[in-house]
């Protein structure tokens, strides 16, 4: 039977460091980290992970400073917001809630962003300092926190073999890119696995890491997992229940119970991935207020 990773008491743990290290930063600086949150209409899943993102913020004594924009907003308009957060000394870093109403181009806001604030590590010039391994960037929230639990699970990633299902800007192509970089955080042969691949068990059956995010449950099934492997599962699946709404439940893109008879250790859904997300936009809030407040890593 699998371990569990538990991403919630390592997020737990990671958010006290950051705490700590924000009260001593205060203490020397007089000032504390700064996060801008805009959020653009009413989606309600969006509304929840603003307001988790606020309340995360508060908990580790970073200011966050929410944006609510109508659903009209124009895309000058947005523009012209996120200017003035990068103008504003007391803004460290800036969030700008996806997706974003269909008439806004997303790679336009995105691009106006100072990539110095990118806490979400999406603007161009961090995604390609990633790809080159040059450090001094902001990486994605969830790849990072995908990066941080292989570590924590897996002991020398040199020459490991991961596979990687899915290839999004958000998740899969930042965390192949990431685990291929030659570091000791990263160091892995990576494979990447998408809908062209005919069978995609033929490739994840070879990692010694699977990272799942395809976003449809029961991607991975126990017979596409080598024994011993570390599985990650990214996805995040909600499975209503037709009679009861209230007993809708979320489930990965991993057959949770077959693959946990096989694999070394696995991640719940949720309790896994999730947690570590808006840890790591914490962090990258921290990582920003210390470049811009010029305090050596
Ligand atoms: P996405 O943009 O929809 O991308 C899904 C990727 O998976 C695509 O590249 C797709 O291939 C591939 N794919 C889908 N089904 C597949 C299959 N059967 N075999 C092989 N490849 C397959 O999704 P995303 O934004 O990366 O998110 C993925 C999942 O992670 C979602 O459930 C999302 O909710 C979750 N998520 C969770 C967090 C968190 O913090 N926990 C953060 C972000 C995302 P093609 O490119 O060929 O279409």
């Amino acid at each position: 039977m699998a371990i569990i990773i538990d991403g919630k008491s390592i997020a737990e743990e990671l958010r006290a460091e950051i705490r700590k290290e924000v009260n001593e930063l205060k203490s020397k600086t007089g000032k504390l980290p700064g996060l801008a949150v805009i959020l653009v209409g009413e989606n309600p899943a969006s509304q929840v992970y603003v307001r988790m993102k606020g309340k995360a913020c508060e908990e580790v004594g970073i200011v966050s400073f929410q944006h609510t924009l109508h659903h009209d907003t124009s895309q000058d308009d947005l523009v012209s917001l996120i200017r003035t957060l990068n103008a504003a000394p007391e803004v460290n870093g800036i969030l700008v809630q996806l997706p974003l109403p269909s008439h806004i181009n997303e790679n336009a806001v995105i691009n106006a962003i100072d990539p110095l604030k990118d806490v979400d590590g999406f603007h161009p010039v961090n995604v390609g300092k990633m790809v080159i391994g040059d450090e001094d960037c902001f990486y994605p929230c969830t790849p990072l926190g995908c990066q941080e639990l292989i570590n924590r699970y897996v002991n020398d990633l040199k020459g490991k073999h991961l596979v990687m299902v899915g290839r999004s800007n958000i998740v899969g192509k930042p965390l192949a890119n990431m685990m291929v970089q030659k570091n000791k955080r990263a160091n892995c042969i990576v494979t990447i696995c998408h809908t062209a691949a005919a069978d995609i068990g033929y490739f994840t059956r070879q990692a010694d890491i699977l990272v799942v995010a395809a976003g449809k449950p029961n991607t991975i099934r126990g017979n596409m997992v080598k024994e011993g492997a570390v599985v990650i599962d990214v996805g995040v699946n909600r499975i209503e229940n037709p009679t009861d709404s209230a007993k809708s439940k979320l489930v990965g893109d991993v057959n949770f119970d077959e693959v946990s008879k096989v694999a070394a250790a696995i991640t719940p859904v949720p309790g896994g991935v999730g947690p570590l997300t808006i840890t790591m936009l914490l962090a990258n809030t921290l990582k920003a207020f210390k470049y811009h407040n010029k305090i050596v890593q």
